[in-house]
């Protein structure tokens, strides 16, 4: 997936006492590039306490070569994927952040975004800590190193009882390797198995990658102690109304992973079930924005006996180094990511399926090209509800003001896009398709109610004051 105006968040993973924790957290990465492509990075600690981490902007196999994987050695790693939601695309910024401390060594890799990071950074200053880079993540580090307590998992957690926001994290320390998600559970974050390790990932497509076995996801809220004598898990946190982010379902999460215990590819197929039973219309075939729209198409196509076509090719060979062309090029642009196939397009009525759309010009774009491709009418449906409202939790949209659904209506997106009819899931229908636990979901972007308090100051512009 290479998103054009939605960014994603980031990936996370860790393994304890592997022979090869290396090799396997660089194949994990690789598994979860679609969750950040802007940096990653791997710490490793071997069992002396030494701390070796490379880290690179771009993508996984831009950042790592032979040389650097040799160059890190040890029984324990942990990975990271990230795309900026708070902090500035920059090196420094790239995680796993790594600290050294007479007492311990220790490195942490964060997916999410913490709503009071301003304010703690600010408090930290005063009492004196320095900050290496403009990112959350490192407010919990500082946190770490501050408190009292002996046990490594006992300074996290007195650490994150201060943070608000959401956090799946891996933290890993000379001996343990720690998996925490915070109470809502905002984020995915699961267990795996492999030759007598365990393993810590995002999605479970990282365990399928490796040959691990799934246990079960960390729960929201849960803290799992991983060390030499097994796996132990606390619940430190008092109890919140579990909030998973459903646009993991929607978009961000890899098809073949299972999060939040369903199957991201059975869900999106029911999003586009759910579409075809309630925003039906008579056409000649259904056909997807690639690839995220795909598994609803497909869902779309089965319940309304409409064929599904490809009747766009993604081309999966441009990435985030692509460069935007001077003005003249633009109009390239859009067709260097997704081109028609005119042969299925010209002459028909065509359903297009799309997970969402947030600023509308991307989306506009791509219906400009079906319409050179010769299509006679363009039916869009969308498999979730406008979005309205800015995320707070690790997910990037643009400003309230960007987000195309805050400025016009339904109608006047349709004009504007230029679609001869745009009807999207309402938000009941969204959750009819998610099926079970359908009230332990987030779904502030859609309709506001956020749910946690929402500290007003937690943009990047903020955080990177000095
Ligand atoms: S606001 Fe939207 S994108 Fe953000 S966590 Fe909630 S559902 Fe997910």
């Amino acid at each position: 997936m290479y998103p054009l105006d939605k960014k994603e968040n980031c990936g996370v993973f860790g393994i304890l006492g592997h022979e090869n924790a290396v090799g396997l957290t660089y194949l994990a990465l690789y598994s979860l590039q679609h969750r950040g492509e802007e940096s990653c990075g791997i710490a490793v600690i071997n069992d002396e306490g030494k701390i070796s981490q490379h880290t690179g902007m771009g993508l996984v196999p831009d950042v790592f070569n032979k040389d650097v994987l040799e160059s890190l050695s040890g029984r324990n790693a942990i990975g990271h994927v990230r795309y900026s939601t708070t902090g500035s695309s920059i090196l420094k910024n790239a995680q796993p952040f790594v600290i050294s401390h007479h007492k311990f060594s220790v490195s942490i890799a964060h997916n999410g975004n913490l709503t009071n990071a301003v304010k703690l950074k600010r408090d930290l200053e005063t009492k004196g800590s320095i900050f290496q880079t403009t990112m959350d993540s490192e407010v919990v580090l500082h946190l770490l190193v501050r408190s009292k307590k002996k046990e490594i998992e006992d300074r996290l957690i007195e650490a994150l009882k201060d943070c608000d926001g959401s956090y799946s994290m891996a933290v890993l320390s000379e001996d343990k390797l720690i998996g925490v998600r915070d109470p809502y559970g905002f984020r995915p974050l699961c267990i795996g198995y492999k030759d007598k390790s365990y393993v810590l990932a995002s999605e479970t497509c990282a365990l399928d990658l490796i040959g691990a076995d799934f246990i079960r996801e960390v729960l929201p809220g849960e803290v799992v102690v991983i060390s030499k004598e097994g796996i132990r898990s606390i619940r430190p946190f008092p109890k919140r109304c579990t909030s998973q982010c459903i646009f993991e379902y929607i978009y961000f999460a890899r098809p073949d992973s299972s999060i939040f215990g369903d199957s991201v590819y059975d869900v999106r197929e029911r999003l586009g079930i759910e579409l075809a039973k309630h925003h039906s219309i008579k056409a000649d075939i259904v056909i997807s924005i690639p690839d995220s729209g795909n598994y609803a198409a497909v869902g779309y196509a089965k319940e309304s006996c409409i064929p599904f076509e490809f009747g766009m090719i993604r081309n999966h060979y441009v990435g985030r180094t692509f460069i935007q062309p001077s003005q003249a090029m633009r109009s390239h642009s859009v067709k260097i990511k997704l081109n028609p196939i005119k042969s299925v397009l010209r002459g028909k009525n065509v359903i297009v399926v799309e997970d969402s759309i947030v600023r509308g010009t991307t989306t506009g774009s791509r219906i400009k090209t079906l319409i050179e491709a010769g299509v006679k009418k363009i039916h869009m449906r969308i498999t979730c509800p406008p979005i309205k409202f800015p995320c707070f939790y690790g997910i990037d949209f643009p400003s309230r003001k960007e987000l195309i659904a805050n400025e016009l209506s339904i109608p006047e997106i349709a004009e504007f896009i230029k679609v001869d009819s745009l009807e999207y899931l309402t938000l009941e229908e969204m959750l009819n398709a998610v099926g079970k636990n359908r009230d332990k979901f987030c779904t502030a972007c859609f309709n506001g109610v956020y749910p946690t308090k929402v500290h007003k100051k937690t943009s990047k512009s903020v955080l990177e004051e000095k």
